[in-house]
């Protein structure tokens, strides 16, 4: 069987985004392979624990997926503080041609479109993906669960960072399906009266359910204080369109440390304020620039001084467009600005304005997670949900396949051993 069949059956998807399925992302020829192994938001570990553990395992399978790709280069990304990764990394590309490519700590370092600049001088177009440059990138988590496909194993366990406002920081694998309070758990559990947020604390999603399931895409959950600054920004607020009608004063600030802007794509979120204050969308500006937000968020959590919530702006603006039937035009209008260097805004700096740098602390590995009962959802992935192909009261075993994908989607496999107990929309449940 060839990669791209392997990864497909394995049920391989972008680890570290919207859940692309990678069997369709890598069924392609391009120049460069960049495996990203960055970690985009502060106060994850999962991405250096990743590295740290399998590095000889990760540059075999980038080779083979640069051989698979008929890549030039392939190139494994981290940051440079990141020693124990960079060390293990460094022996196990010795005698091979895969690159390393070492990163300051900033934010949004790794970006996708952020990292094929840094590593090729390369801007990847409005609407466009890495491949209008050559490039194909993978996330780290990607490239490990890749390298189990290939040894027939499908994707089962998810590393997960639990961090925050908890006992003992921790990173951990667990079986997909997996509760998050499973998780909390084994952190020691909540300091404090909490919130939480799966994810990043700048694009990660806040939630109080702790019944939520680890799918394959969740890289961390993070435990907060109620009443926490970084809670009150993430949270679309009724008073968003009459604060930016009563308190922006256009003074751009925010489309000044745009790292989308910076890279020439005419992203300019002041102007969809402006838009929102004034109930006038034709003053959005480019709509090009409008579909260029990545949503890193750096003008709502660090650029506006007013603490209004651009990034918020600009995605009701790109909702509306989308709604509109308006798709982006593939171009790059704009030179880099040549300041692009002095505008990268360190992670520290971002930490200490957002009150998180108490919470910056190791997450050590602290190995896996059991758990008796799961709840796979059957939408892991871009497209649809999948279809179930077992029924209740069916006993399954670890790695058995329980879904399939109808059109775009992946192939989802139980976690555990143990009996079907619920089949539904939008879910599987196994008992042990
Ligand atoms: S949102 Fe804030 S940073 Fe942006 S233009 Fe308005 S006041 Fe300035
Ligand atoms: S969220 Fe703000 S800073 Fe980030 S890309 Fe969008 S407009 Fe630019």
């Amino acid at each position: 069987m060839g990669l791209i069949e392997q990864i497909r059956d394995a049920g391989v998807v972008g680890a570290g985004g919207a859940g692309f399925p990678t069997d369709r992302k890598l069924n392609c020829k391009a120049e460069i392979f960049i495996v990203n192994g960055i970690e985009c938001e502060p106060l994850l570990r999962t991405d250096r624990h990743v590295m740290e553990q399998y590095a000889p395992e990760l540059v075999k399978t980038v080779r083979a997926i640069r051989d698979s790709l008929g890549a030039k280069r392939a190139v494994i990304a981290l940051k440079e503080h990141y020693d124990q990764a960079v060390d293990a990394l460094r022996a196990a590309v010795k005698g091979t041609k895969v690159e390393l490519y070492l990163s300051e700590s900033f934010y949004p370092a790794g970006d996708e479109q952020n990292l094929v600049y840094c590593v090729t001088g390369r801007v990847v177009p409005t609407g466009g993906i890495p491949l209008d440059v050559g490039c194909v990138v993978s996330n780290v988590s990607t490239v490990l669960n890749i390298a189990h496909a290939i040894n027939g194993q499908p994707v089962t366990e998810k590393m997960v960072t639990v961090g925050g406002s908890v006992a003992n920081p921790v990173t951990v694998s667990c079986p997909i399906g997996t509760p998050l309070s499973r998780l909390l758990e084994a952190a020691g559990g909540p300091v404090g009266d909490c919130t939480y947020i799966v994810g990043g604390p700048l694009m990660g999603k806040v939630t109080d359910d702790l019944t939520e399931p680890v799918t394959k895409t969740t890289g961390g959950l993070l435990a907060i204080p109620k009443g926490h600054t970084i809670l009150t920004k993430k949270m679309e607020g009724a008073r968003d369109a009459m604060l930016a009608r009563a308190v922006c004063s256009q003074c751009s600030m925010c489309t000044q440390m745009c790292p989308r802007n910076a890279m020439g794509l005419n992203v300019q979120p002041h102007k969809a304020m402006r838009a929102l204050a004034s109930g006038n969308d034709s003053l959005i500006g480019d709509v090009n620039g409008v579909f260029s937000c990545c949503d890193c968020g750096i003008c709502t959590y660090y650029a506006c001084n007013f603490g209004l919530k651009p990034s918020k702006a600009m995605q009701k603006a790109k909702a509306k467009l989308i709604a509109q039937g308006m798709k982006p035009v593939k171009e790059v209008k704009y030179e880099p600005d040549s300041g692009i260097d002095n505008k990268r805004l360190p992670t520290e700096r971002l930490l200490l304005r957002l009150d998180l740098k108490k919470y910056d602390k190791d997450a050590p590995m602290g190995g896996f997670v059991d758990c008796g009962q799961v709840r796979i959802p059957l939408k892991m992935h871009i497209g649809g949900p999948d279809e179930a192909v077992v029924a209740a009261g069916q006993h399954v075993a670890k790695g058995q396949l329980i879904a399939k994908p109808q059109g775009m989607g992946a192939n989802i496999h139980a976690s555990i051993d143990g009996t079907v107990t619920a089949v539904t929309e939008e879910f599987i449940e196994i008992r042990k």
